[in-house]
């Protein structure tokens, strides 16, 4: 048995709805965080603005673009914000083996991540069936020795169209 709370499939329906009209206002992302009790603040909403305009970036990547907005935001900072907006389930935080944690906005669907070994690159792998169907591993309730489970991670590693482009 697996069910989303409605607090995520409303996160997950606004994402939705974000991807297709673009990015979502500033006004859009001040809900999000009141809604999960986070205080409105400036580089809050300039991280969340860097993470939605950069699926799967890693925390370099966000600080030097929360940087042309916000010249003074230290790195020390924007960890904390991306630690808090990870907590609150707005940020979604994914770390391969070997690599930097990345960061995206795309919260609440369960959906997975390939990752190139060549280059690194990641993309979104949305579940092949349902919902989230890797969420019941196994039908024999001994085999999860008492867990509840609400999450499933899968990261399928290859090479992207790119490097594989490059011959073996
Ligand atoms: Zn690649
Ligand atoms: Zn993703």
């Amino acid at each position: 048995m697996h069910r989303h709370t409605e607090f995520e499939k409303d996160l997950t329906a606004s994402n939705r709805a974000s991807n297709v009209g673009g990015m979502p206002s500033r006004a859009e992302f001040e809900a999000q965080l009141r809604m999960t009790d986070l205080r409105v603040t400036r580089p809050r909403i300039a991280v969340m603005e860097a993470v939605h305009a950069n699926p799967h970036a890693d925390t370099e990547t966000i600080y030097s673009v929360v940087r042309g907005s916000l010249p003074t935001v230290s790195r020390q900072a924007v960890y904390d914000v991306l630690h808090a907006l990870t907590a609150a389930n707005l940020v979604r935080r994914i770390q391969p083996s070997g690599a930097t944690a990345r960061y995206e906005a795309r919260v609440g669907d369960n959906h997975h991540h390939v990752v190139c070994r060549s280059c690194g690159s990641i993309a979104d792998v949305d579940c092949a069936v349902g919902e989230a169907p890797c969420l019941t591993p196994s039908n024999d309730e001994h085999a999860l020795d008492g867990f509840l489970l609400d999450e499933a991670e899968v990261i399928y590693w290859g090479r992207c169209r790119e490097c594989s482009a490059d011959g073996p």
